[in-house]
């Protein structure tokens, strides 16, 4: 990697008061603080409420007593270290451990903790990947995640996408990355990352890089250039990001958002209802909150911007939260654990004070899809 990332990782580096300091600081013992110095120039500290600022600066409600280490129980469907397959046609990997911040909301932040509570879950075996990724014939593309997955060295890279990418049956590859608004550098000097997508992007091949842009002043000149960069290089460019309390909880801010990514070739792709992992309390909306700001943001913007979908990424699938009535709220599976929830509709008894799918309790229907559902080809 030609540019190295400088981090800061010390609460005493940030222009934050000496008793701001002392209360923040259990909380970064319990969950670490880092961030990149490139990230930390676009806060403005002088606003307590700045919406970057609450992405990455400790928060003391994270010491509430809330959550999960695991919440989507990503364990129950990991098939060898670093490697889950949940859905048929998609297998996750792991692929790295780092990230150029920690975002506070993450919710893999087992994977940052201190100590004996940090479970350093990474790809180790690419040569047992590919044996596995050559059994099972129904899996059509590969997401390589993390962490960030752009955290890895350009030749490791290379040697992952040379790995599974001559797989027949592999029709996509997804790379899952964070570093367009924390280190946009990354990608800007690094023309053999932007040489080696451009060689393997092809019909039939397509690779994509899913970004995750929070916030309208996540979308520097620097970012927006490395997307252009990636996107001439024949990527195709989705967005994802959690809905987050003081980030993005606002119609505007959120249309701002994908109006914006729209316009960079960037597609809204998902918002993730935060989940409830540990020291999360503080960023989480309620779900029916949520979905309320959402569909406002989705008003406001075209059919190009508005494809983006509101899900749940719970244990039993991705559960979109399709629509709320007067006295109910409607989720569709968009993508199911078990084939035979595919397409399902459950109807629940609204709760305003739900934050996840298990918080209901009062299950008024569920539709399964009608008939047999078609053999993979
Ligand atoms: S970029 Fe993703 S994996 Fe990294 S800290 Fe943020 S949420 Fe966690």
């Amino acid at each position: 990697m030609p540019h190295k990332v400088s981090f800061v990782r010390d609460l005493e580096e940030l222009p934050l008061s000496a008793e701001e300091k002392e209360r923040l600081r259990p909380v970064a013992e319990k969950y670490p603080f880092f961030c990149s110095s490139y990230y930390l120039r676009l806060i403005n500290f002088k606003d307590p409420a700045d919406p970057l600022r609450r992405v990455v600066v400790p928060e003391e409600g994270e010491l509430e007593s809330w959550g999960r280490v695991d919440p989507s129980n990503e364990a129950n469907y990991t098939v060898m270290e670093g490697v889950q397959h949940k859905y048929d046609s998609t297998v996750l990997v792991l692929a790295s451990d780092r990230c150029a911040a920690l975002c506070r909301y993450c919710f893999r932040k087992r994977l940052f903790l201190r100590g004996s509570e940090r479970r350093p879950e990474r790809l180790r075996n690419l040569r047992e990947l590919v044996r596995y990724l050559e059994g099972h014939p129904e899996v059509s593309n590969v997401i390589f995640s993390g962490g960030d997955a752009l955290m890895l060295s350009t030749s490791r890279i290379k040697e992952l996408l040379e790995a599974v990418i001559h797989i027949p049956h592999i029709r996509y590859i997804r790379f899952g990355s964070r570093l367009f608004s924390y280190w946009p550098e990354r990608i800007l000097n690094d023309p053999q990352l932007l040489e080696l997508f451009r060689r393997y992007s092809r019909p039939g091949k397509r690779l994509y890089v899913v970004t995750h842009f929070d916030h309208p002043r996540e979308l520097t000149a620097e970012a927006r250039k490395a997307c252009d960069l990636l996107l001439r290089a024949g990527v195709h460019l989705l967005n994802q990001c959690p809905l987050i309390r003081g980030v993005n909880d606002h119609p505007v801010v959120l249309a701002e958002l994908f109006r914006e990514l729209a316009g960079l070739g960037v597609s809204p792709y998902y918002v993730f209802q935060c989940r409830p992992t540990l020291g999360n309390r503080p960023y989480a909306v309620p779900i029916e909150e949520g979905y309320t700001i959402f569909e406002k943001a989705r008003g406001m913007v075209s059919g190009v911007a508005k494809r983006v979908r509101f899900v749940m990424s719970h244990a039993l699938g991705k559960l979109e939260i399709a629509a709320l009535t007067r006295e109910t709220v409607i989720f569709k599976f968009h993508r199911a654990a078990r084939n035979t929830d595919t397409g399902k509709v459950l109807v629940y008894a609204r709760h305003p004070e739900a934050y996840w799918l298990d918080d209901y309790s009062e299950l008024v229907e569920e539709v399964p899809l009608e008939g047999d559902l078609p053999q993979a080809m």
